[in-house]
């Protein structure tokens, strides 16, 4: 299957598709995983938050202070988050998969929300079209290839 000479319309057809399934397929260890993003994650000044030194490298390895949607500094926008690029309210088994994971800023994690991916690529293509880029070029290809089995 070749993603990308696909049009936005085919591609949230096919990621609702895949997702449906493997939803109700979930197990066990995709709950623990679940959970175990809560303790882990890092939310820039909210210590109250459960972070681990292992999250903080991460983002420290993940990160150059600029978010990379709005290309402002994380601390002009409320701080850095880590944000699922595939919502795990949609995809719990992606919650802790790395590849599922980046760095962006408080604002525009808040404005993403749980929208699912090619929503946010056509919600950006709407209200920003000069961040499209950046967005599109960040797509999760490779999860997506993942989800099909
Ligand atoms: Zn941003």
């Amino acid at each position: 299957m070749n993603l990308e000479n696909k049009q936005l319309r085919e591609l949230f057809a096919l990621a609702n598709k895949i997702g449906n399934k493997r939803y109700h397929k979930l197990t066990h260890q995709d709950f623990e995983n679940y959970r175990k993003f809560d303790y882990w994650r890092y939310v820039n000044g909210d210590y109250e938050c459960g972070t681990t030194q292992e999250s903080k490298d991460w983002v420290t390895e993940n990160s150059d202070g600029y978010c990379p949607i709005c290309e402002q500094h994380y601390s002009v926008k409320g701080g850095k988050s880590i944000d699922h690029k595939l919502p795990r309210s949609q995809y719990p088994w992606l919650s802790m998969d790395f590849q599922n994971l980046w760095v962006i800023c408080r604002s525009c994690n808040q404005e993403k929300s749980d929208m699912n991916w090619y929503e946010y690529e056509h919600y950006i293509f709407i209200h920003y079209p000069d961040w499209y880029p950046a967005v599109k070029a960040v797509r999760p290809k490779s999860l997506l290839h993942s989800l099909k089995g």
